[in-house]
């Protein structure tokens, strides 16, 4: 079975901005779904903002494996129930590829627990991914760094908790550094935070993020049958306890028991 990806995008640059337009005809989320046509191992669906429930009603997130996040404008707009909705497909399993301006998202926050603000400024500025980990599934193809002719600078300090791993470090024409490509493990569900994408440069367009985007999707896809159970904290009486295994040739004895010192 193909994995599972759905594409969400807020859709509001694109219908609004003739110079997005331009670059995204279809939309940011279009743009993403062509890069992952490539992947036969992939199966894509879009959703955007203006859908109901934002189009992640529970049977279309039971139905995701990985789920692709892009928003800017809009966060706010999102509904508290669907943030929660993610959430708890995340904890169960649900890998969860966060884009960009998704770094202050309601779900990226409430994940990560802390402001996840940075330092930016759009001055088309040279950006340049360094893969720091080269062994690292999401790197593989893309070699030892992506140049980006014209980027948004995203800069440190950047409000995240210590990541699991960092993947790729930025560095932009004007100076500054930023960790642009980090990974998290929430319950079961895997997560990579992935910086570059603003809406008005074609970032989406290049070969090598392109490469990134269908690497990230095989990384947060984790097979395993989803943790239905894993915000549940129920009371186990002793008589449920399982069956010890008892050593071969020994004997157990329990508190009672004859033989028990
Ligand atoms: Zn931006």
């Amino acid at each position: 079975m193909p994995i599972r990806v759905t594409i969400w995008n807020e859709f509001i640059h694109e219908r609004e901005n003739d110079a997005v337009r331009a670059i995204y005809p279809d939309g940011i989320h279009a743009a993403i779904a062509a890069a992952l046509a490539s992947a036969d191992d992939v199966a894509v669906w879009c959703a955007t903002l203006g859908e109901t429930e934002h189009g992640l009603a529970a049977e279309r997130l039971a139905a995701t494996d990985v789920l692709i996040w892009w928003g800017h404008r809009a966060h706010a707009q999102v509904a508290d129930a669907v943030v929660g909705r993610v959430a708890q497909r995340v904890w169960e399993g649900m890998g969860l590829i966060v884009l960009h301006s998704g770094h202050f998202s309601k779900i990226f926050k409430r994940l990560m627990g802390t402001p996840c603000a940075l330092r930016w400024r759009e001055a088309g500025e040279r950006e340049r991914l360094w893969t720091i980990n080269p062994s690292h599934p999401i790197t593989q193809g893309v070699g030892a760094a992506i140049e980006l002719p014209n980027s948004e600078m995203y800069g440190e300090p950047f409000l995240v908790p210590e990541p699991l791993e960092t993947v790729f470090v930025s560095w932009f024409e004007g100076g500054e550094v930023f960790r642009s490509g980090l990974t998290y493990r929430r319950g079961a569900g895997h997560i990579f935070y992935f910086a570059p994408g603003h809406e008005t440069y074609p970032i989406y367009h290049h070969p090598a993020v392109q490469t990134v985007l269908r690497n990230a999707v095989r990384w947060a896809y984790n097979p395993a049958p989803a943790w239905t159970a894993v915000s549940l904290a129920p009371n186990r009486p002793i008589a449920e306890a399982p069956e010890p295994i008892e050593a071969k040739g020994a004997a157990l004895h329990r508190p009672g028991e004859a033989g028990f010192r």
